[in-house]
């Protein structure tokens, strides 16, 4: 039974990762502290063991010489982090650029569009502090008009990066990603950000479990938070294993956290499942007959986008959204759905089959942001939740940015250091998903 954030009590206790390219890639998993055995104390207890947690704990022990103890229900990775896309691209939500300057203007606009890239340059700088060996590709990325009514949008976006934000991102025509990238279908334009790159999600989390510990922050895998509450100024935690007393919390749980643990939670998040096919090698006449040279991570213009790449090992990865719930026989048809999707894009592919298939829950926000502020009337109550699918980058940063701000007293900028807008009528969330799911599909169809 796949855990679901919105009806389990907690997400499990040492469970093995879903199999997936990644696990069957990633080679020997590194020691943690093991789960919690008795009851302890911890200055800072950080629930969730993914890249906002791993990285909170390695800069909170590494800059400011905090001990802090993460608490990880099964394995680090477990979660989004070790199953996702492999996409590190300077993203921070769903909106568009033109939306975050209408909402909020220019000044504002450019602040948050340099966060992001700072983001990304904190992926950079932790792959390279700790030499973690993640498959780094080359850079780039391709948003992709899948069809010709998308260009204009395209366009604005590339006028906005380029006049606005001073970014050199390229537009290209048909002709040009034919040229330069591949040969196929639903292509008719693209924009390239010069940075964005593809790596291996798990080799990254492993890495960054053994940067946090060797900075002295210790990890308890298998050990879920099962309750939570206040002993005057300290939080209590109860794990199977024993209960932990901590001054200050962090909750890098994502789309993982389930809905009871604290009231941050409650109604807050839209666990949105993300699902991705790799295929078997391609032959080289297959990877020929698509000209498929680039090493871009791509994406395309529908709402209900599709995300792919080419694999170091010639295979394709493509993800995207689709099914509301984690029903096996609808996940079991939605595989059918991704491979379709990759060959109507490559039609040389059609004879390719799929050797993986997996999913994960992404955390999607009712105003489509990350946040990355405190419970209201708790402030030792610290949380990053919320990335929208685009938290590789995103979530690595935000656990850099918390431990900036717990260890050092530093700001975080103010569109991110915001609370969670609670989603109104939380109880109808999949119901009002399923309609929304619905009108893009319709509206992703048209010509
Ligand atoms: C299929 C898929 C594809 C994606 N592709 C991309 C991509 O290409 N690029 C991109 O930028 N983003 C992508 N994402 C999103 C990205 O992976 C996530 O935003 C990011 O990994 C979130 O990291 P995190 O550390 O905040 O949360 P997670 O990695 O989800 O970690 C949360 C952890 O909290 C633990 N936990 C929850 N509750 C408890 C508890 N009570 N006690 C103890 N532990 C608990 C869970 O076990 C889990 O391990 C994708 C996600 C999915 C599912």
């Amino acid at each position: 039974m796949i855990y679901d954030p919105l009806k389990a009590p907690h997400p499990g206790q040492g469970l093995a990762h879903e199999e997936s390219y990644w696990t069957a890639t990633a080679g020997a998993e590194p020691g943690d502290d093991g789960p919690v055995a008795g009851d302890r104390d911890a200055d800072i207890a950080i629930i969730g063991g993914g890249y906002t947690g791993l990285s909170c704990a390695y800069h909170l022990a590494r800059n400011f010489g905090a001990r802090p103890v993460v608490l990880e229900a099964n394995r680090c990775g477990w979660g989004c982090s070790g199953r996702n896309g492999s996409f590190a691209r300077p993203a921070l939500g769903r909106l568009k650029y033109t939306d975050w300057i209408e909402k909020w203007g220019r000044a504002r606009a450019r602040t948050l569009f340099a966060e992001s890239l700072e983001a990304l340059g904190t992926v950079r700088s932790l792959i390279r502090d700790g030499a973690i060996a993640c498959d780094v590709q080359p850079d780039g990325s391709l948003k992709i008009a899948h069809r010709p009514g998308a260009v204009a949008a395209l366009e604005r976006d590339h006028r906005v990066l380029v006049e606005t934000f001073g970014y050199p991102a390229e537009l290209l025509d048909g002709g040009g990603l034919e040229a330069r990238h591949f040969k196929g279908e639903e292509a008719f334009a693209a924009l390239r950000l010069p940075d964005s790159f593809a790596l291996h999600p798990l080799k990254l989390v492993r890495g960054l479990l053994e940067m946090a510990r060797a900075a002295d922050a210790v990890v308890h895998g298998g050990s879920p938070v099962t309750a939570w509450r206040k002993d005057g100024v300290r939080h209590v935690l109860k794990t199977p294993g024993g209960e932990v007393r901590a001054g200050t919390v962090v909750l890098a749980t994502n789309g993982y956290g389930p809905e009871h643990l604290h009231p941050v939670l409650r109604s807050r998040l839209l666990p949105v499942l993300s699902n991705i096919v790799v295929t078997r090698p391609m032959t080289s006449e297959e990877k020929g007959a698509c000209n498929l040279v680039t090493t871009d991570v791509m994406f395309d213009t529908r709402r209900m986008l599709n995300y792919y790449r080419r694999l170091p090992d010639d295979r394709m990865l493509l993800g995207n959204r689709g099914p509301i719930t984690a029903d096996p026989a609808i996940l079991a048809a939605h595989r059918d759905v991704l491979l379709a999707n990759l060959k109507r894009k490559f039609p040389p592919l059609k004879n390719i089959t799929a050797d993986y298939f997996w999913g994960g829950w992404v955390a999607v926000t009712r105003d489509l942001m990350p946040h990355v502020h405190h419970a209201e009337g708790d402030p030792s109550v610290h949380y990053a939740l919320g990335y929208c699918g685009s938290g590789v980058a995103a979530g690595l940063h935000a656990g850099r940015r918390l431990a900036e701000r717990i260890g050092g007293g530093a700001e975080v900028i103010p569109l991110l250091d915001r609370p969670l807008p609670r989603i109104p009528f939380g109880a109808f969330r999949r119901f009002a998903q399923r309609m929304i799911f619905q009108w893009y599909g319709y509206l992703d169809d048209r010509p």
